[in-house]
């Protein structure tokens, strides 16, 4: 086989539907996600997928402008993928690192199709079939005219996590917090580890409490049956402080996202177990490299969801798949979609499993009709605030938060029945 060259970079910007808008400590996704699918050609036809969060237009023009540097790339060379666009001196200026995660996902998934190999091969093999995930529960404002899914009480929430468990398998359940005030989540988290005592539970504020908080928060759950506990404040240096007062495993994939932050944690560590993200660690080979440090250095690590459509997520299949030390169930956002722009529609969970794609390179195809037509639904949509939240559109977050929403608020987003 002649040596690939890239000839094209054509990004595609989507809105996909979610079941209900799920609110965070920073805002809300408004009842719908904004990705932009990218795909990288060869000159021999072959067509490699990726995919990247947030951004609409501008991460379209990022990618279109780097054409240019990628023009005639051969994308075995994933190493030099990485120099060409991502240096570390010159992205002081202009950090790539995002975007060389969706452009190094594409060219992973040529090298595989050009094989003939599953990506997992491509990384040392698959130890696993299939991946398993975390019910990843948020509260949530209902959108009109869509099935109401309505969860702010403990009550509602046990409800919701009980038919996702049905749905889906989950034994692993996290709660997404950081919206009410602490004591309001301390009632739900404690309310779902009682509901379901033979289940692991995990809370991630998304840094929203003080240390001093964090630590308060923490004592009280330290009985429940925690995987670990994500984020609860910002910052290294809190975080250690947290972890030498709180008996229970920190986690994070906020401070540690890069090797030198890994290098920090290593020699000082504030951080159990590190959650792993193929699109913030700039593709799937530096988390399996990053793996490989926890590994030696005896530190936990997991998959972490930034929020995606069938591309990404197996991306996190096929990383999912070759991590020896992978002991913690992964996230995903994936079960909260309506639908999706991959062929055969959203992968099925079973026993709160995934099975990792088999066929060559990532193992999934562009559903051409879905990716047009959620391409249309952006064009009349545009993107949404991810940072603010729809009933308080003066409010933004500050770490520590102390303006917390009240949880007897009711509200139905409208989106014009789209
Ligand atoms: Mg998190």
């Amino acid at each position: 086989m002649d040596e690939l060259r890239i000839v094209d970079i054509r990004p595609t910007t989507v809105t996909v539907p979610l079941k209900a808008a799920l609110r965070h400590s920073n805002g809300c996704h408004w009842g719908r996600f904004v990705r932009t699918v990218v795909e990288v050609e060869t000159d021999q036809g072959l067509i490699g997928l990726g995919e990247m969060g947030g951004g609409g237009e501008s991460a379209e023009a990022m990618f279109r402008g780097l054409l240019p540097y990628l023009k005639g790339h051969n994308p075995f060379d994933l190493e030099a993928l990485r120099w060409k666009i991502a240096n570390p001196t010159a992205s002081l200026y202009n950090n790539r690192t995002q975007l060389l995660a969706a452009l190094e996902f594409a060219c992973l998934d040529i090298v595989g199709k050009a094989l003939g190999v599953p990506v997992y091969n491509l990384l040392g093999g698959k130890l696993r079939d299939e991946v398993e995930f975390a019910s990843y529960l948020f509260f949530t404002y209902p959108v009109a005219g869509r099935a109401p899914v309505d969860v702010r009480s403990p009550e509602q929430l046990v409800e919701y996590a009980r038919a996702l468990k049905k749905a889906c398998g989950f034994t692993s359940h996290k709660l997404k917090g950081g919206v009410f005030t602490p004591d309001h989540e301390l009632d739900c988290y404690g309310a779902l580890a009682e509901a379901f005592p033979e289940d692991k539970v995990r809370f991630d504020p998304n840094a929203a409490f003080s240390v001093e908080e964090a630590i308060r928060f923490g004592h009280a759950i330290e009985g429940l049956n925690n995987d670990y506990f994500e984020d609860p404040t910002w910052g290294l240096n809190g975080m250690r402080r947290v972890r030498e007062a709180v008996n229970i495993p920190t986690a994070t994939n906020t401070v540690v996202v890069n090797f030198e932050q890994l290098s920090a944690n290593v020699l000082d560590p504030a951080i159990d177990v590190i959650l792993l993200d193929t699109t913030f660690w700039g593709g799937i080979r530096p988390c399996v490299k990053a793996a490989g440090v926890c590994e030696t250095f005896q530190q936990g690590i997991a998959v972490h969801s930034s929020g995606e459509l069938g591309i990404q997520l197996a991306t996190m299949l096929h990383l999912g798949a070759v991590l020896p030390n992978l002991t913690f169930a992964a996230d995903a956002h994936y079960h909260h979609l309506a639908d999706d722009i991959i062929v055969g529609g959203p992968m099925p969970y079973k026993g709160g499993k995934v099975r990792v794609p088999t066929g060559p390179g990532l193992g999934v195809e562009l559903d051409r009709d879905k990716l047009a037509t959620y391409a249309e639904l952006y064009r009349e949509m545009g993107g949404y605030p991810y940072d603010r939240d729809p009933v308080r559109p003066d409010w933004y977050a500050m770490t520590p938060n102390a303006d917390w929403a009240d949880p007897k608020t009711e509200y139905t987003l409208d989106l014009g029945g789209r």
